[in-house]
């Protein structure tokens, strides 16, 4: 389950933990000895602060590599449960925490370019390893012997003498185990592990049907008319599409992603060609032909169900939200509705906006969900006079970065030093030495920021070697990873003001892997809830006028950004809040209402989420950020019962933010606090807890409100 997630999510680097490292009986080792010895992946690391040899590490290299520490990790597992010892707290909880060193090493190096430098070889390795480690996962879990000597502990713990940090690894190492089923009977474990198969291939099937539903739909525009007010740069992307797809025509093409899709709603005045665009998008999964997800939906929901049951839960939310900071369904239901209220209030006003200036339009008709973008589009000109394209030249990639930098500088004294002499995966990567303001080593981080074929879509962050000390010193060595348009000779990579508010996010990923001082490597991972307060927090100083300053100059003329710019930016903040939060408010709750199911209830996914939308009263011209048919996050991806997470961060980060606010941007009892009760801890405590020792008090919910516009 966990090595799933570690593929799948985008910035939950934190979650290469332990946990995942099992072993596997079943497979054998194709590769001799002497290609493992001379395997640079299983060698010792002889370069500077121990980095991957990315120089020596050849795609092939992957394979054998791990299949080797599985083997090894086998045996370490086989000798902790054959330890004729009394089981204790070093012999099995910490010698479990630590054993499989080499297959995390290959893991992390592994799945860091699978995302970000990927080839054919790699993404063969992806799909031969996937189930391999998840069975490996699977048989460490449901070993007997092994969950035998783990209790044994956890039911002496009185008696040792743990340390906080030892405590929480017997609670968090037992919780795993009891998670997985440890505690079941065989049958009820047998019925486990087929749940988890089926499971894991309804999944597969309904990834393979969201792409084949979205790789399946195209509009033709032959009228340049069309195309309204598209700006030139993705009128030129359109007709590439069409010359892609083998029009032979003036003509332009455009698709279900979004980086096309969202484009065309926003400029096409067609009103009839933004319905089809829209509901081609809307309609995925629920066509009622080969690729519809509507029967897969239901039998996924019910077996999560039965799974939950079994567990000894109520419902799939009650088991995942349980592991969770928000604990109970309940608690996710009294945040989503403290938000959901105002937030379609404000959504309301914008339709009257919308609908005033469709009518001046000289449309005589409600508006509807594919006339929202479009003139959502024609408000913001008019309100703000906002070009996106007219910012990009102040935010050239390496003055963001600078800009980052000099931030981590002023608020935590951080230095940061380039190294030409460290190896990489990719020429046009940069890599730093981060030190603290004394001048010693903290960790290393790599920044790979350029669109190219061989990544995947999206930014993130993760850690090539997370940072501990159960077994010595370990320092972290981190990520970031991004999408933005590659410099081309004589025009620099400019980014747009959401590129670099992107670049502050996973650098706040990045911050919390460097700052992190935790004894064992696994209790450095936190809840999916809690994950993107740290990263998300760093977007509140990207807009300050006096953080704009400190980086935004302009690229040719290198004039720092003008008051007028940073007025625009500043007012623009909050249009069209409502309509963002509501329609990712919608997709939280229908997250929910299908999770919070018990075993006896069957679903039609049409009417199931009709009605869970009637019942929060979302209105006809929204719909859910994800309708059930496309809604990838939770049924092919780690975020079911876990939509909720982003906006509970949210809260944190900008209540959060509130207490630098108070005090002052740069405030530097602030910031080592910070630092010392969230940053460094990891998730060696509740996050609850790590939030009330950093605010004094618990998170309140007024300043995400005030941010989003909503209050
Ligand atoms: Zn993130």
């Amino acid at each position: 389950m966990k090595s799933k997630l570690v593929l799948m999510a985008t910035a939950i680097w934190l979650a290469v933990s332990a946990c995942g490292d099992k072993p596997a009986p079943e497979l054998e080792d194709t590769a001799g000895n002497a290609v493992i010895t001379a395997n640079p992946l299983l060698a010792e690391w002889d370069t500077p602060f121990g980095v991957p040899p990315f120089d020596r590490i050849d795609s092939e290299h992957y394979l054998p590599a791990f299949r080797g520490s599985m083997d090894e990790h086998n045996a370490e597992v086989d000798a902790i449960v054959a330890n004729a010892d009394t089981p204790t707290f070093e012999n099995t909880i910490e010698a479990l925490d630590t054993s499989g060193e080499s297959l995390k090493r290959v893991r992390r190096v592994f799945f860091a370019l699978n995302a970000a430098h990927s080839d054919d070889v790699i993404k063969e390795t992806a799909k031969t390893i996937a189930p391999q480690l998840a069975a490996h996962s699977d048989d460490i879990s449901l070993n007997k012997g092994l969950y035998d000597r783990v209790l044994a502990v956890y039911e002496q713990q009185d008696e040792l003498g743990l340390s906080g940090e030892q405590q929480r690894l017997l609670d968090e190492t037992h919780k795993l185990f009891v998670r997985s089923g440890a505690n079941l009977d065989d049958e009820a474990q047998n019925r486990l592990r087929a749940i988890n198969a089926e499971l894991a291939g309804l999944s597969q099937q309904f990834q393979e049907n969201v792409l084949d539903e979205t790789n399946d739909f195209e509009l033709l525009v032959t009228d340049q008319a069309d195309l309204g007010n598209l700006p030139a740069s993705l009128v030129a992307l359109a007709a590439d599409e069409a010359k892609r797809r083998g029009h032979v025509c003036e003509c332009w093409a455009f698709t279900l992603q979004r980086p096309s899709i969202n484009p065309f709603l926003q400029y096409s005045p067609n009103r009839g060609l933004r319905k089809l665009m829209f509901d081609g998008y809307a309609m995925r999964g629920d066509n009622d032909n080969e690729a519809d997800n509507k029967s897969i939906i239901s039998r996924i929901v019910q077996l999560r169900a039965e799974r939950a049951a079994l567990l000894g839960y109520d419902s799939h939310a009650h088991f995942v939200l349980s592991d969770n900071m928000a604990e109970t369904p309940d608690n996710v239901y009294d945040l989503l509705d403290q938000v959901w209220k105002p937030a379609l209030r404000v959504a309301a006003a914008e339709r009257a906006d919308l609908q005033a200036m469709m009518k001046a339009d000289g449309i005589d008709d409600r508006l509807r969900a594919w006339d929202w973008r479009y003139y959502t589009e024609k408000v913001r000109k008019a309100k703000f006079d906002l070009d996106d394209d007219a910012l990009r030249p102040y935010f050239e990639v390496n003055a963001v970065r600078d800009g980052v930098f000099a931030l981590a500088t002023r608020l935590f004294g951080l230095q940061f030093e380039q190294r030409e002499d460290l190896p990489k995966w990719h020429p046009q990567q940069q890599v730093f030495e981060v030190k603290e303001a004394d001048g010693s080593h903290l960790a290393v981080l790599y920044m790979d920021y350029f669109a190219r074929e061989s990544k995947r879509a999206g930014a993130w962050a993760n850690a090539l070697r997370p940072q501990s000390k159960a077994d010595g010193v370990v320092t972290p060595i981190v990520t970031n990873n991004f999408n933005f348009p590659a410099a081309t000779e004589g025009s620099p990579s400019l980014l747009s003001l959401t590129e670099a508010n992107t670049f502050f996010h996973e650098f706040g990923h990045a911050l919390h892997g460097m700052f992190s001082n935790v004894t064992y490597e696994s209790l450095g991972r936190t809840p999916r809830d809690f994950v993107e307060f740290p990263s998300q927090v760093m977007e509140n100083w990207m807009r300050q006028p006096e953080v704009l300053r400190m980086f935004a100059n302009h690229s040719e003329t290198g004039e720092p950004i003008p008051q007028e710019i940073i007025d625009k930016i500043t007012a623009s903040t909050t249009f069209n809040q409502g309509f963002e939060t509501v329609e990712y408010l919608a997709a939280a709750y229908l997250d929910m209402a299908y999770h919070v199911l018990d075993t006896n209830q069957a679903v039609e996914p049409r009417s199931f989420e009709s009605a869970a939308m009637a019942d929060i009263g979302l209105i006809e011209e929204i719909i859910p950020r994800y309708r059930s048919g496309y809604f990838q996050h939770i049924f092919s991806s780690g975020y079911s019962a876990g939509y909720y997470s982003y906006i509970w961060s949210e809260i944190l980060d900008a209540d959060a933010f509130m207490a630098f606010q108070e005090t002052s941007l740069f405030d530097q009892g602030t910031a080592a606090r910070y630092r010392k009760e969230i940053l460094s801890k990891g998730g060696t405590r509740p996050g609850m807890e790590l939030y009330r020792n950093f605010r004094g008090r618990d998170p309140e919910i007024g300043p995400l409100l005030e941010k989003r516009g909503l209050n």
